[in-house]
């Protein structure tokens, strides 16, 4: 891989962790993901080989056993897995970025020993932030803590929560108690195995389909002062400025794996795939190249504006959220417009599933409606550049 070439601007040190990832990539998560997709199952065995080469504390500071790795390292990572399976992309992006809530807490208790666990690949985690009352609205929980002078209880009903069945913690959000507002919240950590913990069955979806992404209701739960991961009412700007970079980041870089490999097997398809009546090839028609090159051309400047996304957030953070938010619809867009044309440059082939196209369609569709889904992350973009509060 040449490093000055990659559009997010790799430097040396950064190369081999994303050609240790390529080589999981390709050699795991390429194996299982037709099946993943096709039973809707957890896709174990990519998560496991990210487990054993460290990958799960891939942002985490060297002091607890992570990577100490930057945003851009961890754009180029998700990119490789989500060419060869995308729930599992997904997966490790909500993992990483509920990671970097428990890395920046300074009210959890034993963090370093968490963070440890996490970066030797034994634990696993997630965000339950989307709540059933205020649907995509994942900045404004209905569920709110009651509060004792030791301890909380608190009743949610998470609408959708990634590696429900699997992850070890879930970083979720309620209100604080007796909150003035649904932006008053405050996030803390809670175990899947702690009682009152209820996940309802399987996760069904278009894709993203070994995503795990279940419904998960929390009836009573006990969270105990060392489990608040932020000040109480302190939570949406942990929200907003811890995980919403590191969502958007992964989730374009993912968006950005999809289209890639959507041009990948077209440019194959096209190449070898022959009329015999006549000895032309699909690359020898004109509008099939034309397509083609549409696809190459959307995911270059999209790949290219996430490049710029990351050189702002690293040297001017105060102003990086509009290349941040523009970064994200440009992915989610290009993702879902560049499967579509690899549907039609590739036809029959991909329609009926010879080629992994229409999986890569239904994975970028599921991309789009993550909140901030695609009309909300418009409706930032235009907000913040008419002078307008995003809230
Ligand atoms: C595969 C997958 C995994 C997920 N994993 C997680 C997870 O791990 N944790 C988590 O917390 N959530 C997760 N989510 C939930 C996700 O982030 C959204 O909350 C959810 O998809 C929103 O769906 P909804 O039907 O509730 O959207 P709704 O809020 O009902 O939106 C319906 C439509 O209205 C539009 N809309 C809504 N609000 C506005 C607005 N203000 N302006 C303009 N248009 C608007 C939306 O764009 C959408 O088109 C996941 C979702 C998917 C698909």
């Amino acid at each position: 891989m040449n490093a000055i070439l990659h559009p997010y601007r790799l430097n040396a040190d950064q190369v081999p962790f994303v050609a240790a990832a390529s080589q999981i990539a390709t050699t795991v998560s390429a194996e299982y993901a037709t099946e993943v997709d096709k039973l809707g199952r957890f896709p174990t065995e990519s998560l496991t080989a990210l487990a054993k080469g460290r990958f799960w504390g891939l942002l985490l500071p060297q002091t607890v056993g992570g990577s100490g790795q930057s945003l851009r390292t961890f754009a180029a990572v998700v990119e490789e897995l989500a060419q060869h399976c995308a729930s599992s992309a997904m997966i490790y992006v909500m993992h990483v970025s509920a990671a970097q809530v428990l890395a920046a807490s300074e009210t959890i208790a034993a963090k370093d020993d968490l963070l440890r666990s996490i970066a030797s690949g034994q634990h696993l985690t997630t965000l339950a932030f989307s709540e059933a009352g205020s649907r995509s609205h994942f900045w404004a929980p209905m569920s709110e803590f009651r509060s004792t002078a030791s301890e909380h209880t608190v009743s949610a009903h998470k609408s959708w929560v990634t590696s429900a069945n699997h992850a070890d913690s879930y970083v979720s959000s309620s209100r604080k108690p007796g909150a003035s507002s649904p932006m008053e919240s405050t996030l803390y950590l809670v175990e899947r195995t702690s009682p009152g913990v209820h996940i309802a069955g399987p996760f069904d979806g278009l894709g993203l389909r070994g995503n795990d992404s279940s419904p998960v209701k929390l009836d009573n739960v006990v969270i105990a002062d060392g489990a608040l991961l932020t000040r109480q009412g302190e939570g949406a700007g942990a929200m907003l400025g811890i995980v919403l970079p590191t969502f958007v980041i992964g989730t374009a870089a993912m968006a950005h794996g999809i289209a890639l490999s959507a041009i990948a097997h077209t440019r194959t398809h096209l190449i070898h795939t022959e009329f015999q009546h006549t000895g032309e090839r699909l690359r020898d028609l004109p509008t099939l190249r034309a397509r083609f090159a549409d696809m190459v051309l959307h995911t270059e400047r999209s790949r290219n504006l996430l490049g710029f996304a990351l050189d702002a957030i690293e040297k001017t953070p105060d102003t990086a959220m509009l290349p941040v938010l523009q970064a994200r619809a440009s992915s989610q867009d290009t993702a879902l417009a560049v499967t579509d044309l690899g549907m039609q440059a590739t036809g029959g082939a991909a329609f009926s599933k010879h080629l992994p196209m229409e999986r890569h369609l239904r994975d970028a569709r599921a991309g789009w409606i993550m909140a901030p889904t695609m009309d909300q992350t418009r409706d930032f973009i235009g907000k913040a550049m008419l002078d307008l509060p995003l809230f």
